[in-house]
């Protein structure tokens, strides 16, 4: 253990991100528990832009699916950002807390249902925001003993709508990337966040990443194998796409239901429109909030906080409240 600073005593390793390594801290005065994230500065190059852009957007972006960022701490050569600190991200909560044996890491529906929809609940927030997270995985969504979800890591988020209509087509984590990034579209919006969320409400019922590739061409390969090679007929425009060829194998779409058996019949509704492989076809976050699956989420008078929390405490998530 050493000290960051003279405000926060410096705890165990919580992981590491793309560019900067992750501290549970203590604040010396209150006793409040942090999250530092230490990022070293290359004293050539100053703070790095992804740096810069990170705390500029989590600044602002205030709201509960959202990890504060209570301060920004910058040493000689280290920028220390301060977080609400989160018990665990989704990846571990699933190994811990998810079933054992053949479906290893699989949640029950109740659970995959509330998670659902407070990442849907982030995500529209950043949308309305005109942000976009570009990197959604279930490593950076994090979870407090409460069964709060909270999106975080924003680096490589950036705000459109300024005038740039050319983004970085390397942005999203593979599993978990759009197929028209993959394809090389360079004109993506909300909809990239969108694949995402669809890509963790399977692997959340199942336990498994639902498309693992190995490299951009894999990727494209797993998807296509599940929701059928595009071709103009079913996404006018495609073959245009940089990285499209014609040597891809056809593959017929196959039902998704078989693919992820252990999903709720609602909730597959809600992942097909969340998996269009045409972008302008998957459904908004505002919309996905207003699907029927989540109809009895909406009771008068009782928060998602408060459902959440009883879920929680209920005997059938006994092992959720033993942190
Ligand atoms: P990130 O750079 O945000 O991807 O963080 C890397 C890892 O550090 C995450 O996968 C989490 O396990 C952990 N982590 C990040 N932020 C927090 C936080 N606010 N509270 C607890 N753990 C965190």
């Amino acid at each position: 253990m050493s000290s960051t600073s003279s405000q926060f005593q410096q705890l165990e390793k919580l992981g590491e991100g793309t560019y900067a390594t992750v501290y549970k801290g203590r604040n010396r005065t209150t006793g409040q528990l942090v999250a530092l994230k230490e990022i070293n500065l290359d004293s050539d190059e100053g703070t790095p832009s992804t740096a810069i852009r990170e705390i500029s957007l989590m600044k602002e972006l205030k709201h509960e699916n959202i990890v504060t960022l209570y301060d920004v701490i910058h040493t000689e050569n280290k920028l220390n950002l301060v977080f609400e600190y989160m018990d665990k991200d989704l990846k571990k909560y699933m190994e811990t807390n998810g079933q054992k044996g053949a479906n290893k890491g699989a949640l029950p529906p109740r659970q995959v249902k509330l998670f659902m929809y407070q990442l849907l609940c982030g995500i529209m927030f950043c949308h309305d925001n005109r942000v976009l997270h570009r990197d959604l995985k279930p490593q950076n969504l994090l979870i407090n003993n409460k069964g709060q979800l909270k999106l975080a890591d924003f680096g490589l988020a950036r705000a459109f709508g300024i005038p740039v209509n050319t983004f970085s087509n390397e942005v999203v984590t593979l599993w978990y990337r759009a197929p028209d990034v993959l394809l090389g579209s360079r004109t993506y919006s909300t909809s990239i966040d969108i694949w995402s969320a669809g890509c963790i409400l399977a692997e959340m019922f199942t336990g498994r990443p639902l498309f693992p590739g190995t490299s951009n061409e894999d990727q494209l390969l797993k998807i296509f194998n599940v929701m059928g090679t595009p071709n103009e007929q079913t996404w006018p425009g495609v073959s245009s796409l940089p990285n499209f060829h014609h040597k891809f194998p056809i593959y017929a779409p196959q039902d998704l239901r078989a693919i992820v058996p252990q999903i709720e019949p609602m909730a597959l509704e809600l992942l097909v429109l969340l998996l269009q492989m045409r972008p302008e076809n998957r459904i908004t976050a505002r919309q996905a909030l207003q699907h029927p699956w989540f109809a009895d989420l909406n009771t008068p008078g009782v928060s998602v906080a408060q459902l959440t929390q009883a879920a929680f405490n209920a005997p059938d998530y006994a092992g959720v409240a033993s942190y």
